[in-house]
């Protein structure tokens, strides 16, 4: 229908292309830089309790040794979508969560050989069943929906796998499967990113459909904010700073990241022919333009909401 050429945003960024990175590889690169940079890393540490006096947040946190206190003078929780931080200081998680699980299959099988004209990144519509083909190094990650009443294990299953992947491209062989996973999926946000002395940060603050790939970049541009601010406040600054935290990020995350997910999803889920027609051929205008697909591109890499949360004070 439309292909999005990232090296339109040229002048837009250094980096004019999409970089696929699993999460376990960044946590790899992560955990060495903290390392070098003479951080304390703990694991086996599971927070379950936070608590703030004065100019001092304290968390508990279960460890094999038994319970251990942490204090310091701020905290940025990003401890996952269901963040015991967030749930521990009562802040309201709104939103929704679809009814459709998300099924998600990698296979080492070069669909590029057989779907000549795919990209490193297909979002494909269909009324039926649509569709996501990512190319990852090495592998293609096959994601489809499923009906959210299902037997979980039937949908994981060999024999349901291997159909979804014949429907893709039928081949007399089975594919060898390389990883499955199966999702719930939400749209939803904190009420609050800012605490008192706690920030809440990526998932923790805010998830998302994954159509468009906004959720992990999302939680990254926060760490970014954020530290740029409590730098800011260990050097002097007043910690009212740390409001425009919140503002900034949670009206991003509200205002261009939730909406724009949740239109992913629409469109390439649409089943009305006429409303589905339209969508697809508004679509096709907007990458045939230039200067309509750099800007859909500025929004979907998620350059115009950093410029969006840099214009809020
Ligand atoms: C199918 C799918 C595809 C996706 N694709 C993309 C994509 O292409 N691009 C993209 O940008 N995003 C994508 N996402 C979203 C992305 O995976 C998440 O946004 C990202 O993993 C969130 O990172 P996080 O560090 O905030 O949270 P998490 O990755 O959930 O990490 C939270 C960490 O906190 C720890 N923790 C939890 N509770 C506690 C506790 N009580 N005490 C101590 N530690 C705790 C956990 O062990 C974990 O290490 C996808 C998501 C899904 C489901």
């Amino acid at each position: 229908m439309a292909t999005f050429d990232l090296s339109l945003l040229a002048g837009d960024t250094n980096h004019p292309y999409r970089v696929q990175c699993e999460q376990w590889k960044l946590m790899q690169f992560l955990q060495e830089k903290l390392q070098q940079e003479g951080a304390d890393v703990r694991f086996g540490h599971e927070v379950t309790a936070v608590r703030q006096d004065g100019d001092v947040v304290t968390v508990t946190a279960n460890t094999a040794a038994g319970p251990v206190e942490i204090a310091g003078r701020y905290m940025m929780a990003a401890d996952g979508a269901r963040s015991a931080v967030r749930r521990s200081l009562g802040i309201e998680f709104e939103g929704f969560t679809y009814a459709e699980l998300f099924l998600i299959a990698s296979t080492a099988f070069p669909f590029e050989k057989t779907l000549t004209d795919i990209a490193y990144v297909n979002y494909i519509a269909d009324p039926l069943e649509w569709l996501v083909l990512l190319r990852v190094p090495g592998l293609w990650r096959v994601l489809v929906p499923a009906p959210e009443n299902s037997d979980r294990e039937q949908l994981l299953s060999d024999d349901n796998l291997q159909a979804m992947l014949q429907r893709v491209v039928h081949r007399p062989e089975p594919y060898t499967i390389a990883h499955r996973s199966i999702y719930h999926v939400h749209q939803r946000v904190a009420k609050n990113f800012r605490h008192g002395r706690v920030l809440l940060a990526g998932d923790a603050a805010h998830v998302n459909n994954p159509l468009g790939g906004m959720g992990m970049n999302g939680g990254i541009q926060d760490a970014f904010n954020l530290a740029d601010k409590l730098k800011a406040i260990y050097a002097g600054a007043d910690d009212r700073l740390l409001d425009r935290y919140d503002r900034q990020r949670r009206t991003v995350a509200v205002e261009a990241v939730q909406q724009h997910t949740h239109r992913n999803q629409q469109i390439i889920s649409e089943r009305d022919p006429e409303t589905r027609k339209k969508s697809l051929d508004a679509m096709r205008k907007v990458a045939a333009d230039k200067v309509s697909a750099r800007d859909y591109m500025l929004r979907s890499s998620m350059i115009a909401s950093m410029r969006r949360a840099a214009e809020i004070e």
